[in-house]
C-alpha cells in the first residue's frame, strides 16, 4: 500500500491549486481554449490541500 506522501505527490504536488471550484472551472475552460480538448478532464476537490485541481476524471464506472 502506498504511503500518504506518495499519494499526495501524485494527486496534489506539482498541480495548480485553485481556491474554489469556479476558479478551477475557468482555468479548465482556458486550457481547452488554448490547447484544445485534451480528454476527459475535470475539476476535483483535493483532500490534501483543500483546494481544487484540474485532472483526468477518475475512472469510477
Ligand atoms: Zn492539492
Amino acid at each position: 500500500m502506498a504511503s500518504k506522501r506518495a499519494i499526495r505527490r501524485k494527486a496534489c504536488k506539482g498541480k495548480v491549486r485553485h481556491l474554489n471550484a469556479d476558479g478551477a472551472q475557468i482555468a479548465l475552460a482556458k486550457l481547452f481554449r488554448r490547447v484544445g480538448y485534451t480528454g476527459h478532464m475535470n475539476v476535483y476537490r483535493c483532500r490534501f490541500c483543500n483546494g481544487y485541481h484540474i485532472g483526468h476524471a477518475p475512472r469510477t464506472t
